[in-house]
């Protein structure tokens, strides 16, 4: 079984090895001769398989990588969002009902007020916080 054509020539035709007119010698013998033919597109097969498998991985870890901090990134920001948002609406809830019917003076209102007050310059804070790191990641962007 086998033929001393593949052995000799089939890996030079496979890796690129040969001058034109000895591969077309070849092809003319791979169109004659059924085991060095099979015995090619097997190997060019394989070569493909591997190669595939190859090109795939670092892709895979790339696109892994890439996608990752993203939406870790995406998920914070959404988090943080949900937490200003749920906030923001209990205070205008407290400040409403606070301006609906804004009584006297009484000890739960001073609480409120208090309250609301920390409460805002708690944003303010977080806000400007955010946004001075967003110019400093920007700074570095472009340094890099
Ligand atoms: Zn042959």
């Amino acid at each position: 079984m086998g033929c001393d054509r593949m052995e000799s020539d089939g890996m030079r035709y496979l890796d690129k090895e040969m001058s034109l007119p000895e591969r077309e010698e070849f092809e003319r013998h791979l169109k004659s001769c059924r085991i060095c033919r099979e015995s090619i597109s097997q190997m060019e097969n394989l070569g493909k398989l591997t190669r595939g498998v190859m090109i795939k991985d670092p892709q895979d870890t790339f696109w892994e990588g890439y996608w990752k901090p993203i939406f870790r990134r995406i998920e914070r920001k959404t988090a943080w969002i949900f937490i200003l948002l749920g906030g923001l609406l209990v205070v205008l809830y407290e400040v409403y009902r606070a301006v609906r019917n804004f009584g006297e003076l009484t000890f739960e209102k001073i609480a409120i007020i208090l309250l609301i007050t920390g409460f805002v310059m708690l944003l303010v804070s977080v806000l400007r916080e955010r946004i001075h790191q967003r110019k400093v990641d920007r700074y570095k962007d472009i340094k890099r």
